[in-house]
């Protein structure tokens, strides 16, 4: 019996992968279908019912708020204001999102991430300073920020569960989130972190590349996870990003006693950790704000869309759910005219090229808002190389603290 593994793939008579004799020509599904095409191979018995039982979970319309700006979305290197305002203004216009293509082993990762969460919040209570809201699971009780409560302050059930710390800067930026956790008497934000492939690609490639060998003995390239984790000594710039946010809606409209925020960071092929310690940095958190004001102000105000942030021809763009809305304006050569001719300034560098693109953009963007009529998945799905914080800005100011267990270095 060939094993079921865990990666979505059901191998043997897959109905997808068709390329033997006689056969016609493979056709390459993509997202729901190919999932689908997955499960019907032989080795998809449970798996297949789990599968198919998480896919109907994923049907479910998004349970988190829509109409507002999530620090998560902010701290990605990609974030494009426009793409948010626009799911803002179909969110108030009573369109429910639906989200992106159901894949198995994503929803595999996020399970994941979920649960490492729940773990190290339940070993963070342990020590009795845990802050933030409370919710009883037996009636449903929410608490406000406050240290742990151990039973339901309304009807003394013990099922209480972590809440999190809320992050409330709906009034003045638009933001809403939810903080891992804070510790009271260390005026601490947590962060937690688990760190896997996908993140290193997506936010450390360089890294990664630099642990990626050849091995003569398996004939092939492969990682080197240890060295990798070794050499990881400051936390990632979007985590940082999305902290420094934190930090500031905490300290300054929240009135939190917070004075400095630490990453716990796993690692997922071996739950190796680390920590990281970071303070506000307002060099890192005020251009993030500057966007968040234009959104709230073009959703409340002055109905202007916010600048476009990419080229049409972008990676970002063309993944957007939100493209053929966002360039209806522009004809598609007079596009590629502008990004032509700022590339052909050889004074300018590639960064300023693009800067320049962004402005011209967003000048020929600056109307008035029609009704948003697009649908589409929550964010953006391509990435762009560099960051909306310029490199030397990112990281804020650093302590580092290298706590750690198993294979780190
Ligand atoms: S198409 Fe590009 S510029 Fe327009 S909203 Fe989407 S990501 Fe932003
Ligand atoms: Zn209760």
């Amino acid at each position: 019996m060939a094993p079921a593994n865990g990666t979505g793939r059901a191998g043997g008579r897959n109905p997808g992968a068709g390329s033997g004799r006689g056969r016609r020509p493979a056709v390459k599904l993509t997202g729901t279908l190919a999932e689908i095409s997955k499960r019907k191979g032989t080795h998809w018995d449970v798996l297949g019912d789990i599968s198919n039982d998480l896919a109907a979970e994923h049907l479910k319309p998004i349970d988190r708020r829509t109409d507002v700006i999530h620090p998560s979305e902010m701290a990605k290197d990609d974030w494009c204001a426009r793409n948010t305002f626009y799911r803002i203004m179909n969110a108030r216009a009573g369109k429910l999102m639906t989200k992106g293509e159901f894949n198995f082993q994503q929803e595999g990762i996020f399970a994941t991430g979920h649960a490492l969460h729940d773990k190290w919040q339940g070993w963070l209570r342990l020590g009795g300073d845990l802050y933030g809201q409370w919710k009883c699971m037996h009636c449903g009780w929410l608490t406000g920020i406050q240290l742990d409560p151990v039973t339901c302050p309304q009807c003394k059930s013990p099922a209480v569960r972590y809440a999190e710390v809320p992050i409330r800067a709906e009034k003045e930026f638009l933001i809403e989130g939810h903080s891992d956790g804070m510790l009271l008497k260390k005026a601490r934000l947590i962060e937690i972190k688990t760190i896997g492939m996908g993140t290193l690609r997506m936010d450390a490639p360089k890294l990664l590349q630099k642990y990626y060998f050849e091995s003569e003995e398996a004939g092939k390239k492969l990682y080197d996870l240890d060295g990798l984790w070794a050499d990881l000594q400051e936390p990632l710039p979007s985590h940082v990003r999305q902290l420094q946010i934190y930090l500031y809606i905490t300290m300054r409209l929240m009135g939190l006693e917070v004075r400095r925020g630490s990453f716990i960071y796993e690692f997922k092929p071996n739950q190796a950790t680390k920590e990281f310690g970071i303070t506000l940095d307002l060099s890192v958190v005020e251009p993030l704000l500057e966007k968040a004001t234009a959104i709230k102000d073009a959703v409340y105000q002055t109905g202007t869309i916010p600048e476009r942030e990419f080229d049409r021809d972008s990676s970002t763009c063309k993944a957007c759910p939100y493209f053929s809305q966002c360039w209806s304006d522009v004809a598609p050569n007079q596009q590629n005219q502008d990004v032509r001719d700022e590339a052909d300034q050889p004074s300018k560098s590639r960064s300023n090229a693009r800067a320049g693109s962004r402005r011209t953009g967003a000048a020929r963007a600056a109307r008035r808002v029609p009704a948003a009529t697009a649908e589409g998945p929550d964010g953006a799905g391509g990435r762009r190389a560099d960051g909306a914080v310029r490199p030397a800005q990112r990281m804020g100011r650093l302590r580092r603290r290298p706590t750690q267990s198993g294979g780190d270095r």
